[in-house]
C-alpha cells in the first residue's frame, strides 16, 4: 500500500498542511529576517536551480544581503560562506543562520569582495548578487576552480551590459526573468511587473 506521510508516521500528530518549511527553494520572504533587500522567491528558486547544489558542496554567496541564498543552498545540503560588507545586513544574516539552525553549514564573512575572498576555501559554486562590475569579475574569475559554477544576477542596465559581454567571452546561459503578479487595480485586477532580472550562469 501507500506509506503514510512522514509527519504522521513519526508522531501521529494531525499537523496542519501548511506547517513546517517547504522542501524546495523559493520559500516566502516572511520566513527570513530582511530589510527589503532580498531576492524575491520566484527569482530565488530559479537562482538556486541554476546554482545546482550538491550535498557537501561549498558556495560563496557574494553580496549576502539577508543570506537567503546561503540559507536555501544549505537547506539543500550544501555549505556556504556569505560575504556581506554592511554591518546591519550582517546582523540579518546571523539571525537567519541561527533561526534555521545552520550554524554548522553557513559562515558569515564580513567584508567586501573581491578583497574578502582571498583566503577563503575554494568554492564549488559562486553567486554574485551584489557589487558585480568589471573589476570584481576580473578578480573573482581566476579564483574559481575548473568545473565550478558561477551565477550572477543583474538588476541594473550597467550590470546587465557587463553580463552580456561576459557571456560573449565565456559562454554560458543568459536569461531574462520578467515576472508579473496579479494585483488589485481599482475594482479589477492587473499585472504588476517586477523589475526584470538578467541572470548569467556559466561553468568555469
Ligand atoms: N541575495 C540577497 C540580496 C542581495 S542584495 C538576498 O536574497 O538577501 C546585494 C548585497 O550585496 C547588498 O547587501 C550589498 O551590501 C552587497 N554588496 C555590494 N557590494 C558588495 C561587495 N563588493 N562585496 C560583497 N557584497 C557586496
Amino acid at each position: 500500500g501507500i506509506a503514510a506521510p512522514v509527519a504522521v508516521a513519526l508522531d501521529g500528530a494531525d499537523l496542519p498542511r501548511e506547517a513546517g518549511l517547504s522542501a524546495v527553494p523559493g520559500r516566502p520572504q516572511a520566513v527570513f529576517t530582511h530589510d527589503g533587500q532580498i531576492t524575491r522567491p520566484p527569482v530565488r528558486a530559479i537562482t538556486l536551480a541554476a546554482l545546482a547544489p550538491r550535498r557537501g558542496q561549498l558556495l560563496w554567496d557574494v553580496g549576502g544581503g539577508s543570506g537567503s541564498i546561503s540559507v536555501e543552498w544549505a537547506l539543500a545540503g550544501g555549505r556556504a560562506i556569505c560575504i556581506e560588507p554592511r554591518p546591519d545586513r550582517q546582523l540579518n544574516i546571523a539571525a537567519n543562520i541561527t533561526a534555521f539552525g545552520l550554524e554548522h553549514r553557513v559562515e558569515l564573512c564580513p567584508g567586501a569582495a573581491p578583497e574578502a575572498l582571498k583566503d577563503l576555501p575554494v568554492p564549488d559554486a559562486v553567486f554574485l548578487g551584489g557589487g558585480a562590475d568589471q573589476a570584481m569579475f576580473a578578480a573573482l574569475w581566476p579564483l574559481l576552480p575548473q568545473g565550478s559554477r558561477l551565477v550572477a544576477n543583474a538588476v541594473t542596465l550597467e550590470t546587465e551590459a557587463l553580463l552580456a559581454q561576459l557571456q560573449a567571452r565565456h559562454g554560458g546561459q543568459l536569461m531574462r526573468i520578467a515576472i508579473a503578479e496579479a494585483e488589485p487595480l481599482g475594482r479589477m485586477r492587473g499585472w504588476q511587473a517586477a523589475r526584470p532580472v538578467v541572470q548569467w550562469s556559466v561553468t568555469r
